[in-house]
């Protein structure tokens, strides 16, 4: 058993919040997250207070508790890639509103080693720790997959031009495997160079697609899977473990407040974001079961693609952490707030982490 690991992390005033001169409304301490309501009263303005696993106050960069892209790294995605060395499968879903910096923290800037986000840094030091020779009884194998859901369409995000991207692949369920995308593409990689070429393609191919369609990229979800597997001698037996790395960009929450778990109404162009929506019930029916271990509850992983994607990530087979994106500024309160709360719920999650070792070796 192990709970889902919550963090939040707040990031700089961005241009238009600096052109209001808007007040920041978060304070952290340790792993504390605090927000002023600045519409109250002084005698009301009591911060509320929030305790997750880790609090990430990014908010400038000249302050000395600053927390870059590497110290995300060292503390979320160390983790995430050891726990996937130990043969568990590991998640990371960023969660939190347009523009609060979730794809700032899973891909981070191409353009800049020092201000890549994790899945660039996660898959090199993949690469490091199995080139460094620590582990020379081990072989290795390792695939990459990128896919986005758009209107709860799967588009393979590195299918080859030629085929084409809009495809509306299916997703299935093995017994033995679990649940897949039925011809996603998986690309065997042997080092960071390959895992860099696909990334590249995979976020042009994202950005292309979202601009032809006039949809924003704050609409889709994105996943990264690498797919690994460790193959060694124990007492003389082959044994093989397979771990999974889903690393998921999600689409903004915004107008997911106010709204309970039910009746969430997310509405785009008459169509319902039900992929978002259900995301937010799955967390919130967990997180009701998490203090009542004997209750069953039906739990709607089945509603949409991506909780049935991430159906072990989320409350099941998988070592998972929520990275809660935020903004600073007073004009966001409402949303911050909600995505404070959603993060405190999805502390109480449970997960139920087993080393995948493979049944067919
Ligand atoms: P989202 O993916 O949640 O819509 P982005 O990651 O695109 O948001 O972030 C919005 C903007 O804020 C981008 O220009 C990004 O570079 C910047 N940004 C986000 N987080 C940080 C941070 N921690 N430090 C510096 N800039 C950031
Ligand atoms: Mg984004």
């Amino acid at each position: 058993m192990a709970s889902v690991k919550v963090a939040v992390r707040v990031r700089p005033f961005n241009e238009r919040e600096l052109s209001m001169d808007c007040k920041c409304i978060i304070h952290m301490q340790d792993n504390k997250t605090s927000i002023v309501n600045q519409h109250q009263t002084l005698s009301h303005m009591t911060p509320k207070e929030f305790v997750y696993d880790a609090s990430y106050w990014s908010f400038d960069h000249t302050d000395s508790h600053y927390v870059s892209q590497l110290d995300v790294y060292q503390d979320l995605g160390k983790m995430t890639l050891d726990s996937a060395f130990d043969g568990y499968n590991a998640c990371v879903c960023a969660y939190g509103q347009t523009g609060s910096g979730k794809s700032f923290s899973m891909m981070g800037l191409a353009d800049s080693d020092q201000l890549q986000g994790l899945i660039p840094r996660i898959s090199k030091n993949l690469f490091c720790t199995i080139n460094s020779g620590q582990c020379q009884q081990t072989t290795y194998r390792c695939e990459v997959s990128y896919l986005e859901i758009y209107n709860e369409k799967v588009r393979d995000l590195l299918r080859s031009k030629d085929k084409g991207l809009s495809e509306n692949l299916k997703v299935r369920e093995h017994p033995k495997t679990g649940v897949y995308v039925q011809d996603l593409s998986q690309h065997t990689v042997v080092n960071y160079d390959d895992v860099d070429e696909l990334l590249t393609r995979g976020n042009h191919n994202r950005t292309v697609a979202s601009t032809q369609m006039n949809e924003a990229s704050s609409r889709s979800h994105a996943i990264f899977t690498v797919k690994f597997c460790q193959a060694k001698m124990v007492d003389n037996f082959p044994s093989e473990t397979i771990s999974k790395i889903n690393l998921v960009d999600l689409a903004g929450s915004e107008r997911a407040d106010s709204t309970g778990a039910t009746g969430i109404r997310l509405k785009e162009g008459g169509n319902i974001n039900k992929s978002l929506l259900t995301f937010i019930n799955v967390i919130s029916t967990l997180a009701d079961m998490s203090g009542e271990q004997t209750k069953k509850q039906y739990v709607p992983y089945r509603d949409s693609v991506l909780t049935w994607l991430l159906k072990d990530s989320l409350g099941g087979n998988s070592k998972t952490v929520i990275l809660a994106a935020i903004s600073p500024a007073d004009v966001n309160y409402a949303e911050t707030m909600s995505t404070l709360r959603y993060a405190n719920r999805a502390k109480n999650i449970i997960n139920k982490p087993t080393v995948n070792e493979d049944p067919n070796v």
